[in-house]
């Protein structure tokens, strides 16, 4: 049963039924956030969902998920660090069995979750950050300690996940100078930088179009430290390209360029939102409602959703992904960024 409230196709049919199946997902565990970011939301009182999941809920998602062919799952939000019962949920995919188990946190809180999440089976971590200048992160997360994620981001150092990168959507005048800064105090502690181009997303649509710096530009500004190469994908790691530095190989920087490039064609992402809701497309509010199926544990109808869900995503041939109209009206915090 598929509950209705929901439209079932807004965007212009595309033509061919999409060739790869789910394999990835990101679980968004809560639309809460600490933070504010300007390019995110419009402030830290525009309102949240009503009803979430609860813990049997995402359980019989997750066992739903599995059942359906997903291999590699991302927890994020909002900011998954703020779900009382974070640590338990991540331990409870790990005993699945999956392939990967990843996070992306804004690191407010990492510092006391960072060891709990990595005992729970938690491999790989991503913090966002976007200026290592406090009075710049307060201003960009309207109002963020970076003593905070700095001690987080130690932890995690500590803690010793197999992988941690680096998130920094970069801005101009707010922080397109601090890119090589970023890069080498990342690499100086074993971390990945990344930069993403601000997309046209919520509310980094109402931002003005001479906020964006593109890919073309990061690369100037990062040549004294990186090859000259268009850089390579990791396999089944998302849209990042990653370039290596001039001086060491295992140095590099990955870029994620959905503005002035799209990948959507190679896309197997579906996102589940924090009410249950199965989003096949970052740039659409398309989805199907499946609250009601996980709250009542039903898995094979959670597995029938989801093929529902998979079905409304756009072909990625002509869909433009985040460069689409739709993707203004959509909250990354509610559907897992
Ligand atoms: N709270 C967690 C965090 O801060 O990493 C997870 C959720 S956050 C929505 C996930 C990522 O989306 C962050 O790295 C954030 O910078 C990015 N993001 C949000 N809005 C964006 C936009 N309009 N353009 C590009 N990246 C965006």
């Amino acid at each position: 049963m598929l509950p209705a409230e929901l439209p079932r196709r807004s965007l212009p049919i595309l033509g061919a039924a999409p060739r790869i199946e789910p394999r990835t997902v990101r679980v968004s565990l809560t639309d809460r956030c600490d933070l504010a970011c300007v390019y995110c939301r419009p402030s830290r009182s525009d309102g949240y969902l009503e009803k979430r999941l609860g813990d049997e809920a995402w359980r019989a998602m997750v066992q739903a998920l599995v059942h359906k062919g997903v291999r590699r799952f991302r927890i994020t939000g909002g900011e998954p660090l703020l779900h009382p019962r974070v640590t338990e949920l991540v331990a409870y995919v790990a005993s699945l069995g999956v392939e990967d188990l990843a996070l992306t946190t804004n690191a407010t809180r990492l510092e006391k979750l960072a060891l709990p999440l990595r005992q729970a089976g938690l491999r790989r971590l991503t913090v966002s950050l976007d200026s290592l200048v406090p009075e710049r992160f307060w201003r960009i997360t309207r109002g963020g300690r970076l003593d905070h994620v700095l001690a987080g981001v130690d932890a995690a150092r500590r803690a010793g996940f197999e992988e941690l990168k680096l998130n920094t959507v970069v801005l101009r005048d707010e922080n397109d100078d601090e890119l090589p800064a970023l890069v080498e105090w990342a690499w100086a502690r074993g971390i990945v930088p990344r930069f993403i181009e601000v997309m046209r997303v919520g509310e980094g649509a109402n931002l003005p179009a001479s906020k964006l710096v593109g890919h073309d530009e990061m690369r100037r500004r990062l040549a004294s430290l990186l090859v000259d190469d268009v850089g390579a994908r990791d396999p089944h790691r998302g849209p990042a390209r990653y370039v290596p530095s001039r001086r060491d190989p295992r140095l590099r920087v990955g870029f994620i360029t959905g503005t002035t490039d799209t990948y959507c064609s190679t896309c197997d992402r579906l996102r589940v939102a924090s009410d249950g809701t199965l989003r096949p497309c970052l740039a659409t509010n398309d989805g199907v409602a499946a609250m009601d199926l996980a709250q009542r544990g039903d898995v094979d109808g959670l597995v029938r959703a989801i093929g529902e869900a998979w079905d409304l995503k756009p072909d990625g041939q002509t869909w433009k992904g985040c460069t689409e109209d739709t993707a203004a009206g959509v909250s990354m915090r509610a559907i897992g960024g």
